[in-house]
């Protein structure tokens, strides 16, 4: 698809943030351009249009960017999956797992139903850890994960691998 390139040109990447050695993947500069921002939600929404989703779940703070333009194109509800003691009502949590120690994603209880279809988006794949909480905290409630979409994929890091049997989608891979 032309549009790719497009919305690959306009990632930016910062060496040695949040520290030394990191390249940091920067999708701002994505959002500064709108043609690159519009192929980029109309690329994922031409996807799940027609795939009877009913949630649109993303992960903080990245996934909140990208998943209500898509939810709202689709017809589904959008569901914040947080870092923790951000939200206020009743929550369940999924650990995981970071280079040095763990940490923690939420979801409110009664924010989906057992038996929905969901779409989990968020901005980059990097272990997968992130994806995998969220996905852990959808399944737990009886929710069909259908597929993750990312931005972007670092590839030499094989989060897709440990995603099991659920697809992921992204528009930009990555080294
Ligand atoms: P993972 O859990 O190792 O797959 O890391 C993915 C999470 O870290 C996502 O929520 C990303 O937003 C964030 N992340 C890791 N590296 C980058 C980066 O280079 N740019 C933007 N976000 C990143």
């Amino acid at each position: 698809d032309g549009r790719i390139a497009g919305i690959s040109a306009a990632i930016r990447v910062i060496p040695d943030f949040p520290k030394p050695g990191i390249l940091f993947q920067d999708i701002t500069t994505l959002l500064l351009d709108p043609k690159a921002f519009k192929d980029t939600i109309d690329l994922f929404v031409e996807r799940y249009k027609d795939k009877d989703i009913s949630v649109v779940a993303g992960i903080e703070a990245r996934g909140f960017i990208f998943g209500p333009p898509i939810a709202l194109a689709i017809g589904a509800k959008f569901v914040p999956i947080r870092k923790p003691n951000k939200l206020p009502g009743e929550v369940i949590s999924e650990e995981y797992s970071l280079e040095y120690g763990t940490d923690k994603m939420e979801m409110h209880v009664g924010a989906v139903q057992a038996g929905e279809r969901a779409l989990v988006i968020d901005d980059l794949i990097a272990t997968g850890g992130t994806l995998c909480a969220a996905i852990s905290l959808l399944e737990r409630v009886g929710v069909q994960v259908v597929e993750c979409a990312c931005v972007i994929e670092l590839a030499d890091l094989k989060g897709r691998d440990r995603l099991g049997d659920r697809p992921l989608f992204v528009l930009v891979s990555s080294i």
